[in-house]
């Protein structure tokens, strides 16, 4: 069974919109024989919609649930790619989906640099020290020096950088990518994205052939190396798995090139499934028991099953078709016969799976974001939290006399962890917070179609929410009464700042040391 675990590389992708995200998976899908050619695979965006689009946003979850998952073996291992929703589906799952997996790879468009998006991802892997794995993509565009590239990846996202492949040009000039640690340089082709290619290389940089391919663009290369080699630092595995050093290599996703060398390298130093901390002990991914966590629940994937999936990670052990679990919150077991996997475009009904592994469970209301199930042992995992809303709106009935229903909705919705709900002290208001704007629609939509309340959102000035911890009881009684007017609860009654300005959160920090804003809660 360890085997079988060890086998595993599980990783997300982490990038801003429209860097590549949906191409490189593509790719991948393609490289591990998923697909027999890349366009296969539908993108989530076939274009801009409205957010208030229903029956749009429906059709596109239902394409996205089919790839929430994707499984694929690559060279002897076994590749788990997580879907982190990144464009109107944007939501507090895909900052939970880094925290379930072992790895991440970071897409970069070598046009723009380092994008919002992906440094507030970024910082959501630093909680776990996440390994990370670097593609500079859009080589056969005209991007930013390579040079500065990887300094602002440095600089702004505070990892140090070791290149692994080199490009050759850029744009119309694009030629390919020196292999660093091989020491092998690989030809760009164009026009052959959408499929496996032949891989057209030599070895060496002094390779006279190098010349005679491209010209002067060859000692271009060597000059421009001996500069990088001397400035860069060297691939070294244990910093790669501390999160503190990142592997970079360049490439085109559409071309379908350097995307192999990255891959290569990707299964090759990615570590297998990693042990989880818990509240009793740590659980090691090749113990025999089983336990896993929930990190997501998604409702209403698929207009075809309107169910509710609750998606879990495997710590360690195997899942067994029929096996009995223990809802360890609840403290009763249960027996799981139908856990899905979301292979081939289709929800199939799952046979066995290990360590590292996701699989969905079909969720009546009774599996809530962060429960953990075991084969009987009471231990709960940590490390699956709730983050900060960004984006807050006042919620508004349109029958006042369906505040309980109200109420009752928008706290069972915050359980399944896409969005929060707030009661602030000084007033009847609830205020909805979200991560990705996408939510408020899909709120409002599931509160009118399952709890008959129809409701809308108001803009409110809120910037930013942090939970408030304090082991001095009277240093809190001090602070709630000073600070009464922005206090609130949240959905699970835990004391909530709603802080007005970025400048109010600030101050309130520097007046109040002794209390603690947090940007997470454990669940
Ligand atoms: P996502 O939003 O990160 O999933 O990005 P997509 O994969 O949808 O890509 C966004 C746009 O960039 C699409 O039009 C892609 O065709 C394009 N794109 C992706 N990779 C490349 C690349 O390597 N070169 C070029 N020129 N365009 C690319």
């Amino acid at each position: 069974m360890s085997t079988e675990s060890n086998l595993r590389r599980t990783f997300a992708i982490i990038s801003h919109p429209d860097a590549g995200k949906t191409t490189i998976t593509e790719k991948l899908l393609l490289l591990g024989q998923k697909i027999q050619e890349a366009g296969t695979v539908k993108g989530k965006k076939s274009g801009k919609h409205a957010t208030s689009d229903w029956m749009e946003m429906e059709k596109q979850r239902g394409i996205s649930v089919t790839t929430s998952v994707m499984q694929f073996p690559y060279n002897g291992r076994i590749v788990n790619l997580l879907d982190t929703p990144g464009h109107e589906d944007f939501s507090e799952d895909t900052y939970r989906t880094l925290t379930a997996v072992d790895s991440a790879l970071m897409v970069i468009d070598s046009s723009k640099g380092v994008e919002d998006r992906t440094i507030k991802l970024m910082e959501v892997c630093r909680l776990r020290d996440t390994p990370i794995v670097t593609f500079m993509n859009k080589l056969d565009r005209d991007i930013k020096d390579p040079i500065e590239l990887m300094d602002e990846v440095e600089e702004v996202l505070n990892i140090q950088c070791a290149p692994i492949t080199w490009p050759i040009g850029m744009g119309k000039q694009f030629k390919g990518v020196y292999h660093i640690l091989e020491d092998k340089i690989y030809f760009y082709s164009t026009g052959q994205g959408h499929i496996i290619q032949k891989e057209d290389c030599i070895e060496g940089l002094d390779n006279p052939e190098l010349d005679k391919r491209i010209g002067a663009m060859a000692q271009d290369l060597r000059d421009e190396l001996e500069l990088v080699l001397g400035a860069s630092h060297e691939f070294e595995l244990e910093a790669f798995l501390k999160g503190q050093l990142t592997p970079v290599f360049f490439g085109t996703a559409l071309g379908n090139f350097g995307v192999t060398q990255m891959l290569n390298g990707f299964v090759n130093w990615a570590p297998a499934p990693l042990s989880r901390q818990s509240n009793e002990r740590e659980v090691e991914s090749n113990e025999d028991q089983f336990s896993g966590f929930i990190f997501k629940i998604q409702a209403n994937m698929d207009p075809a099953h309107r169910d509710r999936i609750a998606f879990m990670r495997i710590v360690s052990g195997k899942y067994e078709k029929g096996m009995k679990m223990k809802h360890v919150r609840l403290n009763r077991d249960i027996q799981v016969s139908n856990a899905v996997t979301f292979l081939a475009g289709d929800r199939a009904n799952l046979e066995t799976a290990y360590a590292g592994d996701i699989i969905g469970l079909h969720n009546h209301g009774t599996i809530q974001i962060g429960d953990t199930f075991t084969a009987g042992e009471m231990l709960k995992f940590s490390g699956i939290p709730n983050f900060a809303p960004e984006l807050f709106r006042r919620v508004r009935l349109k029958d006042p006399l369906k505040n309980k229903a109200l109420l009752k909705g928008l706290i069972q919705l915050s359980e399944e962890g896409a969005t929060q709900v707030f009661r602030p002290f000084h007033s009847n208001e609830l205020i909805l917070g979200a991560v990705g704007v996408l939510q408020f629609d899909v709120v409002a939509h599931r509160l009118q179609d399952e709890y008959k309340v129809n409701c809308i959102f108001e803009p409110v000035s809120i910037h930013t929410a942090r939970w408030i911890m304090c082991d001095d009881e009277k240093m809190l009684e001090q602070f709630k009464s000073k600070a009464d007017d922005n206090l609130s609860l949240d959905g699970g009654d835990n004391l909530t700042y709603l802080a007005p300005t970025r400048v109010n959160l600030n101050l309130m920090q520097e007046r109040w040391p002794d209390i603690q804003f947090c940007e997470t809660r454990e669940h």
